[in-house]
């Protein structure tokens, strides 16, 4: 006959005198420990639309989706975390370090799997030039807001963060006969260095 181990029995006897260590959820509310993971969730302000978050994700659970064909062009993105993992490598690898995080949620279960989606929506700037995308408005805010003086450098940059101040006008038009004038837009990098060379 195998006789129990003693940590067992040990473990046996707490149980019988506190009772046991699972709790009584759903039959009683259940409060995570402070650091569980749960649902991630996008925080829509902290949030700027890089997709850093859908680059690190090993599951592939988010996705990126671009419309430019809408006004204003949008890009959303949609984490379905019914087959997330909970690791929290979309937190860890956030630029703002506020845009995802993992909630304590964690009764998660729908009845339709495409139910369980999380999602944010970010306005897209594009190029004035070829109209192709060059990013999320308030991700290029943030980048000019990061460089600080250093923005001005870049006609992207700046015209960005003045865009957003409403301090320059809103020229999405497609221009066909590029002037050296138009190297002060908001171009794409395959414009602007096109713009440089043949004028
Ligand atoms: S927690 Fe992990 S698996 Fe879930 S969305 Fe974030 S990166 Fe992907
Ligand atoms: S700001 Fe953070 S949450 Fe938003 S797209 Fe970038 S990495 Fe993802």
């Amino acid at each position: 006959m195998r006789y129990p181990k003693l940590r067992e029995l040990v473990e046996a006897i707490k149980a019988l005198i506190k009772g046991p260590y699972t709790s009584k959820f759903p039959f009683q509310p259940h409060t995570p420990e402070k650091r569980f993971r749960g649902k991630p969730e996008y925080h829509k302000d902290q949030c700027v639309g890089c997709g850093a978050c859908k680059e690190v994700c090993p599951a592939g659970c988010i996705k990126m989706q671009d419309t430019i064909d809408v006004d204003p062009p949008l890009r959303r993105l949609d984490l379905h975390y019914d087959s997330c993992l909970f690791c929290g490598q979309c937190q860890a690898a956030c630029i703002t370090q506020e845009g995802i995080k993992l909630s304590d949620k964690f009764d998660l279960a729908v009845f339709d799997r495409n139910e369980a989606v999380e999602s944010v929506e970010k306005e897209l700037v594009l190029c004035e030039a070829c109209r192709c995308v060059i990013g999320a408005r308030d991700h290029l805010v943030w980048i000019a807001k990061s460089l600080g003086e250093l923005a001005y450098s870049s006609p992207t940059s700046y015209l960005s963060a003045l865009k957003d101040l409403k301090l320059a006008h809103l020229n999405v038009e497609k221009s066909e006969d590029l002037t050296r004038q138009d190297r002060v837009k908001i171009l794409c990098p395959k414009c602007r260095r096109e713009i440089t060379l043949n004028t």
